[in-house]
């Protein structure tokens, strides 16, 4: 593909756009902010949006996008090696100051070196130049486990884009040498500098520390703090500031209601990690709709507990009175209220999703998630009362103490929701359906199973069988049972450490093979993903300050084992007393 046709298919995809920044270059610092993903894909996403919004609100700097091209486009620039250029300016991207990426799943890894080699950019951070853009690591994976891709990073840039973006801005203006940036940057908080941090491993290849590398004027902050909003009291939402019919989502105004939940479940990455909440402006959380009412007629609100959110029920009802169709990304069980089921199904929704998690009220004990049997047959009967019509139910398998018992109390949970389905159906004359999906857990990084080996794949194999045996035949149910195996490869990505670049990169080159890039690589999988660390010291993860004290996860953990609850916080106060996340 030569340069001309992907700049006339730049200029195409410009012309249906609505919102997007145009600046002259000039002497501003010249930032790419790639997604590592399609277009498509990316445009959808609203934490790239308002990083994109951030970077521009600034005068001294032009933010312009970048994404991995659709596969044909690929195969044509892999082939006639044409540089990867930016949308808004078509530049090639090796010619800009800073490459940022900002990442929100684990699959997307390999598009990231993917997009530095259609760069020219050496996948290493040793093996680039001052010459070379900045490369800089950012979004949700950082408030995980960024380690795994530690060493293709410059910079790792941990928590939210309103406070890691001014400080970045500013250092890459004064600094005077690349050398002189990076150690202006590890002084800040909320970036790491993976190059500064040694890691240390025992004879058993644990990892047992890190070491600040020898050379340095002074020692960078260790462990680096994750950065974040103190309040949104007066911040304005992150909200689609580029209309395009182009996306996943189409034409829909995404803006964020509230940031965080404060349910405290113990397998949840996001609840722990986006505390404390924090709403957003109503006002101006319906000043930006209404603004955004020409280019759209559906609104996505984008949160984990959207009902946290204090004033909830008169910011529906408000997008409901300018005439959108609304679209929650997620509601909370225990939160569905009459009044908000019944604004939803004014506004046009057909179906709501919904996470029991599990089928018994005991297991729910052993996470946390704070709601029985009997309320989620409550909210089912709202829901289907109130004419909406789908249920889409989420549940894990692979939860600590689960038992057989527990698969069949998935079954029957659901076969309860789907008589109230038919119920309410039966009156009026239209069945919908209930859609399952199932995932085995992944003990992921900051939460309070994060020491637990993931479940033996052969025991989750059989209890993916029993589950599809149990839930066959059903009428007017669908389940869609995920495999350990596709499991397996995230949880690699999600617990792994440094040591595990090789594999990604391999798997890059392979098409994604990762049983084959895990081969090649000499990767020890099942050490990442089945060790019991409770007896290591340290996590891979451990080098970023989340916010969470291990011993309050330790004493969550030994509550899960004990199948207690520990209640959400019903004040915000109480909420930051308990959980002192953002000093
Ligand atoms: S209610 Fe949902 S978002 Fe909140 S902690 Fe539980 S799983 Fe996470």
């Amino acid at each position: 593909m030569k340069s001309f046709q992907q700049r006339e298919r730049a200029l195409a995809t410009l012309a249906k756009e609505t919102g997007y920044v145009r600046k002259p270059h000039g002497d501003r610092l010249r930032v790419a902010l790639a997604f590592p993903n399609t277009y498509w894909v990316g445009m959808s996403n609203l934490g790239f949006q308002t990083v994109y919004r951030l970077f521009n609100d600034r005068d001294d700097v032009v933010c312009e996008r970048v994404f991995l091209p659709p596969k044909q486009e690929l195969a044509e620039l892999v082939a006639t090696r044409a540089p990867l250029l930016t949308l808004e300016s078509q530049t090639p991207v090796g010619e800009l100051d800073i490459l940022a990426f900002s990442i929100s799943f684990e699959w997307d890894y390999v598009n990231v070196l993917t997009m530095l080699k259609l760069a020219g950019i050496p996948s290493y951070a040793t093996a680039r130049g001052s010459h070379d853009p900045l490369i800089v690591i950012g979004g949700a994976v950082t408030f995980v486990n960024p380690e795994p891709l530690a060493l293709f990073a410059d910079v790792i840039a941990a928590g939210e884009g309103e406070v890691l973006v001014p400080p970045l801005a500013d250092a890459c203006r004064d600094a005077t040498s690349r050398a002189d940036l990076l150690q202006r940057l590890a002084l800040e908080r909320g970036f790491y500098i993976p190059s500064f941090y040694e890691p240390q491993y025992g004879a058993d290849g644990a990892l047992t520390g890190y070491a600040v590398a020898p050379g340095l004027p002074g020692p960078p902050p260790m462990p680096v703090r994750k950065a974040a909003v103190k309040t949104t009291d007066a911040l304005d939402p992150p909200a689609t500031s580029i209309f395009t019919p182009e996306t996943e989502f189409g034409a829909r105004f995404l803006v964020e209601v509230v940031r965080g939940c404060a349910n405290l479940c113990r397998f949840c990455w996001a609840g722990y990690n986006y505390l404390p909440v924090r709403p957003f402006p109503t006002d101006r959380i319906l000043q930006l709709a209404a603004a955004a009412r020409p280019h759209a007629s559906r609104v996505g609100l984008v949160s984990i507990a959207l009902c946290d959110h204090p004033d909830i029920e008169r910011i529906l009802a408000g997008l409901l009175d300018m005439g959108y169709a609304i679209s929650p990304a997620s509601l909370r069980l225990d939160d569905l209220t009459e009044p908000i089921v019944r604004i939803l199904r004014s506004s046009g929704e057909r179906g709501i999703t919904i996470a029991p998690e599990t089928g018994s009220d005991r297991l729910r004990r052993v996470v946390n998630k704070t709601v029985t049997n009997d309320e989620i047959l409550d909210r089912a009967d709202l829901i289907f009362a109130n004419g909406i019509e789908n249920l889409k139910l989420y549940y894990m398998i692979g939860l600590p103490t689960e038992t057989d018992e527990d698969l069949v109390a998935i079954r029957d949970l659901t076969l309860q929701m789907r008589e109230r389905m038919m119920k309410h159906a039966r009156t009026r004359g239209q069945v919908g359906r209930i859609v399952g999906s199932v995932n085995p857990l992944i003990p992921k990084p900051g939460t309070a199973y994060q020491w637990l080996p993931m479940e033996d794949p052969a025991v989750t194999e059989r209890k993916t069988k029993r589950l599809r045996a149990l839930m066959a035949g059903i009428d007017n149910v669908y389940f869609n049972i995920k495999s350990e195996r596709h499991s397996y490869y995230q949880a690699l990505l999600s617990l792994g450490d440094r040591r595990v670049a090789p594999a990604i990169e391999a798997a890059e080159r392979n098409g994604q093979n990762w049983r084959a890039a895990v081969e090649e690589s000499g990767v020890d999988a099942d050490f990442f993903i089945f060790r019991d660390r409770s007896r290591d010291a340290v996590l891979p993860w451990d080098v970023i300050d989340g916010g969470m004290k291990a011993s309050f996860f330790q004493a969550e953990y030994a509550k899960a084992l004990r199948e207690e609850w520990t209640l959400p916080p019903k004040r915000q106060q109480e909420n930051a007393r308990l959980l002192p996340v953002i000093q």
